[in-house]
């Protein structure tokens, strides 16, 4: 049988860990793994922490570059996929084709535009890649002051990381509380409280109208007429799946590329992984696209399983963390409704489990400062079991007698 090809697009924390483990499950053909940036892949959570800050000097990497030579994966850098041939089942990258037997989209997400004037000024910042991070450090080096329009993940943290800099830090958010979207403004006031504590300045409830600035950025203006000066802008009002390519060739997208279960889209033996997938998910019942670092690492993983027809159902709970000045959390679970958030621990030490509650079971569950329990808050969320929340907020009752086995 003639060797076959299974060739990866997009070369960040899915791509490579989906190139890692066809090796690792024993494929012992072609592996081509095809990326747009120059790098080794590498990971992008320490970009707006210790990356950021200047506390590290290289970012973190997901395997070095004997691997890919020892482990005969062919990683094309810096090459871009301009095109997918999926009739031909070839990938398309400039004058150059490679024919594939199984191919795994992972392009991931980019940040999303604000769509205001100014936008485009130097001074303007997102966060996605190294050199976007290298351009913060630079520009940070030489400021005084900076806005960062946004209060979700990547907003506060660069917010967190820009003060502990010593940079005067303003955020601008359409919500009370940073992270309220996902937390709810019960734990968000404890973000808000802390980023206060370290000086940070919030400007609630209003909308970037433009930014400020002729030849370069030099603040924002809100849609209630407010100007918030800096010498520094950072954009981080989300991202969105890079889906161009497939789009262009048909596949279907909607919020990302949508696939099964088995991360396999609607064209048998095209797969998707990561930032960009729209992946059903047997336990919600419904898609769900995750952009988080944990769910590109073990989803990269399963679509190597399934393109080498191995039965696979990704349904791994959602999980992320996130680390601001002294607070350290994980996040487990999936709660867009609630009707409650129990608290475990103490709220003014920081130190406390907080649980989503719906229909009087624990949807998610997030520890700060408190450790070893993302485990079982997830056979919590599993267990869709009733739950008593007089003992869920009680932390003398241990969190495994909670959580039945699933
Ligand atoms: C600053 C920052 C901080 C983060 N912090 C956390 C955190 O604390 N916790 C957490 O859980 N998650 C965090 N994340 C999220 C996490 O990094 C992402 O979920 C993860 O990077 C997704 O990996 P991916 O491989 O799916 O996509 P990506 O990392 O986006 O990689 C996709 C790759 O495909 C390439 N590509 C796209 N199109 C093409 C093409 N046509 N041809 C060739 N290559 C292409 C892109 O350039 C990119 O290299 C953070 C993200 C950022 C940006």
């Amino acid at each position: 049988m003639p060797q076959q090809t299974h060739v990866i697009v997009g070369a960040s924390l899915a791509g490579a860990s989906a190139a890692a483990a066809l090796r690792k499950r024993g494929f012992d053909g072609r592996i081509v793994l095809i990326g747009d940036e120059p790098h080794l892949p590498y990971e992008r959570p320490e970009l707006s922490k210790k990356y950021l800050r200047g506390e590290v000097e290289t970012p973190v990497i997901v395997h070095d570059e004997a691997f890919y030579a020892d482990s005969a994966i062919e990683l094309l850098r810096g090459r871009r996929v301009t095109g997918l041939d999926l009739d031909a089942r070839r990938v398309i990258i400039d004058a150059e084709t490679i024919r594939f037997d199984r191919l795994l989209v992972g392009t991931g997400a980019s940040p999303r535009p604000l769509g205001v004037p100014g936008e485009d000024l130097p001074g303007v910042h997102r966060l996605r890649t190294l050199e976007d991070a290298d351009a913060i450090r630079e520009a940070a080096a030489r400021a005084s002051g900076a806005v960062v329009v946004g209060g979700g993940w990547i907003g506060s943290e660069v917010a967190a990381s820009l003060r502990q800099l010593g940079l005067d830090v303003a955020v601008v958010s359409l919500t009370p509380t940073p992270l309220e979207h996902v937390l709810g403004a019960e734990i968000g006031a404890i973000y808000r409280e802390t980023h206060e504590g370290h000086g940070v300045r919030f400007v609630t409830g209003s909308r970037v109208r433009r930014i400020l600035g002729t030849d370069r950025a030099t603040g924002v203006e809100t849609d209630d007429g407010r100007r918030i000066e800096a010498d520094l802008v950072i954009v981080g009002v989300g991202a969105d799946p890079r889906t161009d390519l497939a789009v262009a060739a048909g596949l279907e997208v909607r919020n990302g590329i949508v696939v099964g279960a088995n991360l396999e889209t609607g064209a048998p033996g095209v797969f998707a992984a990561g930032d960009v997938a729209n992946a059903w998910h047997p336990f919600y019942r419904r898609h769900l696209r995750v952009e988080h670092w944990d769910n590109a690492k073990r989803q990269g993983r399963a679509a190597a399983a399934s393109m080498l027809g191995e039965p696979t159902s990704y349904d791994r709970i959602p999980y992320f963390y996130s680390d601001q000045y002294e607070l350290g959390m994980e996040y487990t679970g999936h709660a867009l409704h609630w009707d409650e958030v129990v608290i475990r621990g103490d709220r003014e030490a920081r130190e406390l489990i907080a649980f989503w509650l719906s229909g009087g079971r624990v949807v998610a569950g997030m520890n700060m400062n408190v450790w070893d329990v993302a485990p079982a808050i997830e056979r919590l969320v599993r267990s869709r079991s009733a739950i008593d929340r007089d003992r869920l907020a009680d932390p003398d009752a241990p969190l495994e007698a909670l959580a039945p086995a699933a």
